[in-house]
């Protein structure tokens, strides 16, 4: 069994009046994520992850901001697709740990849902991804509500 281990962070900007979608749903909130696609923090971090265990580069690589078909697009294609790219060199998710860094909303209440929503997406058990949040205890940009940070580690395995 040869087993890979990748790391990934993402950050966007808050701001009011969008819509926040975060871990593959939308939240409750004023503020929303500013962003080229739907601005979704976690799920591009797991992304992130995912490539990176594969040795696969980036999400800015594989999926541009500057490609006007991915504008405002879906979070859950591009983890979809990630899913496929890393399939086809063989490999599958052992499992998922992230955090979610924001100040407002408490999220805590959500992460069922996001856990549903992603493994569903992944096309894996809910209990392989672990979704941990945090506030910044009012510090730097998350604490001022300036923006959302989140941080993912995937293994992945091949037979
Ligand atoms: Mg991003």
């Amino acid at each position: 069994m040869d087993f890979r281990i990748g790391f990934g962070y993402d950050v966007h900007q808050l701001q009011e009046g969008l819509p926040f979608w975060l871990g593959g749903i939308q939240l409750e909130h004023t503020k929303g994520s500013l962003g080229h696609s739907d601005g979704d923090a976690l799920i591009h971090a797991i992304c992130d992850a995912m490539l990176g265990a594969a040795n696969l580069g980036d999400i800015g690589l594989h999926f541009p901001d500057t490609d006007p078909s991915l504008k405002g697009i879906d979070s859950k294609i591009l983890l979809r697709k990630t899913m496929d790219i890393v399939a086809s060199k063989g490999y599958s998710i052992g499992n998922i740990d992230s955090t979610i860094c924001l100040q407002r909303p408490k999220v805590k209440s959500y992460i069922p849902h996001m856990q549903a929503v992603l493994a569903k997406t992944l096309g894996i058990d809910p209990q392989q991804i672990s979704i941990k949040a945090t506030t910044t205890e009012k510090l730097g940009f998350v604490g001022r509500e300036e923006g959302v940070s989140a941080y993912a580690v995937v293994l992945l395995k091949k037979d």
